[in-house]
C-alpha cells in the first residue's frame, strides 16, 4: 500500500461519483459580474488590462471533501497583494467570500480548486489614476487541480534547477504579490520539457534557491526543514508544513537557501494549494537522498492532509 492511500482512496470514489454528476457545473462555475454561469463559457474582455499586461493580482484556495481550507489566509493574502498594486475588489469582502462558497455548494464539487482575480479593468494606467479605473473581479471554482498528480506523488517528481532562466528578480516584480506575469516560470517550464522533465526550480540568480511556477520548496537536512525566505510568495501550503512540522518537533527555517543545499539535501518537497505536499525524488537527473519518498516527507504529506479535517483550519461546505 502506498503511503498516499489513506487520502487518494476516498478522493477518487468522489471523482468519479462527480464525473456522473448531471449538475451543469459540475465541469465548474463562474461568475465575472452577472450570473453565474459554466466555467467554460465565461470570458474576459479583450480590453481588459488583466489580459492586456497582466495588471491583476490573484489567490487560489482549495476545498477538500466537501470543506475549505484556510480560506480566510487566503482572502487575506488577497487583499494584501491588491493593495500592493493598488487595486480593489470591486465586491467588499463578505460578498466575495459568500460568493466562493455558494459557488462551490452549487456546483456539487466537493474537491475544489477556486480562483478569486482582480484586474486593472479596462482603463489603462497610463491614461488614468488607479482610483479612476474600474476594477474587475473574476471568480471560478473547478475540480481539484494537481501541480503534481496523484500517481507520481507515491515515488516522487523529477524536477531540474534551470540554468537558462532565474526567478525575476523582487525589484522588478514583487514576489509577495500573487501574480501571473509567468514569464520566468514559463522559460522554465521549457527548459525543463527540453532536458526531460516537467518541473523546474528557479534560483535568484545570486545562487540561492527561489521557487517554482505556482509552488515554493522545502529541503530536509539532517532532520531539520530548510525553505527560501526571499524571492518567493509567502505560501499558505509552506505556512501549513511548518506548523505541522512545529507539532511533529522538527525544527525549521526560513533562511536563504544556497542552491547547493538541494543537491546535498536528504529529502524535497514542492508545497502547493494545487498538490499539496508534493515529494521531488530526482533532481537534475540524479537522486535525492536515497531517491525513495523520506520519512519526513511521509510524516508532512499525512499531517498536512490530516489539518484539511481540523476545524481550526477548514470548515465545511454545506450542499443541501
Ligand atoms: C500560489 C503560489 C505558491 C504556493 O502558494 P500556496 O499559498 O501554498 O498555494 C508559491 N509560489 C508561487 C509563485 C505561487 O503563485
Amino acid at each position: 500500500m502506498a503511503y498516499t492511500d489513506y487520502i487518494f482512496e476516498g478522493y477518487r470514489k468522489r471523482l468519479a461519483e462527480l464525473r456522473e454528476s448531471t449538475n451543469p457545473f459540475a465541469d465548474g462555475i463562474a461568475w465575472t459580474g452577472g450570473d453565474y454561469m459554466p466555467v467554460h463559457e465565461a470570458t474576459v474582455p479583450l480590453l481588459d488590462n488583466g489580459f492586456m499586461k497582466s495588471d491583476l493580482a490573484y489567490d487560489v484556495p482549495a476545498v477538500w471533501d466537501g470543506r475549505y481550507f484556510r480560506l480566510d489566509d487566503h482572502i487575506e493574502r488577497f487583499e494584501r497583494s491588491c493593495a500592493k498594486l493598488r487595486l480593489t475588489c470591486p465586491i467588499p469582502r463578505e460578498e466575495l467570500r459568500h460568493r466562493l462558497i455558494e459557488m462551490v455548494a452549487r456546483s456539487g464539487i466537493r474537491d475544489a480548486y477556486v480562483m478569486m482575480i482582480v484586474t486593472r479593468g479596462l482603463r489603462y494606467l497610463r491614461q488614468y489614476a488607479p482610483e479612476e479605473c474600474e476594477n474587475r473581479c473574476y471568480l471560478m471554482v473547478t475540480p481539484f487541480l494537481w501541480v503534481i498528480d496523484e500517481e507520481l506523488q507515491k515515488t516522487g517528481a523529477s524536477a531540474i534547477i534551470a540554468r537558462d532562466v532565474r526567478r525575476v528578480p523582487p525589484g522588478a516584480m514583487d514576489p509577495t504579490v500573487k501574480n501571473l506575469q509567468w514569464g520566468d516560470f514559463t522559460r522554465a517550464l521549457l527548459e525543463a520539457r527540453d532536458r526531460g522533465c516537467s518541473y523546474a526550480l528557479l534560483t535568484d540568480g545570486d545562487r540561492n534557491l527561489a521557487e517554482g511556477s505556482g509552488f515554493n520548496v522545502v529541503l530536509v537536512k539532517d532532520g531539520r526543514l530548510f525553505t527560501p525566505a526571499r524571492g518567493v510568495l509567502e505560501g499558505v501550503t509552506r505556512k501549513s508544513v511548518l506548523l505541522a512540522a512545529d507539532r511533529l518537533g522538527i525544527p525549521w527555517e526560513i533562511t536563504d537557501v544556497p542552491v547547493s543545499a538541494a543537491y546535498d539535501c536528504d529529502e524535497m518537497m514542492f508545497v502547493t494549494t494545487a498538490g499539496g505536499v508534493m515529494p521531488v525524488t530526482t533532481l537534475d537527473g540524479e537522486k535525492v537522498g536515497d531517491g525513495s519518498v523520506g520519512p519526513v516527507t511521509q510524516a508532512l504529506w499525512k499531517a498536512y492532509w490530516d489539518q484539511h479535517y481540523d476545524p481550526e483550519a477548514s470548515f465545511a461546505v454545506s450542499y443541501e
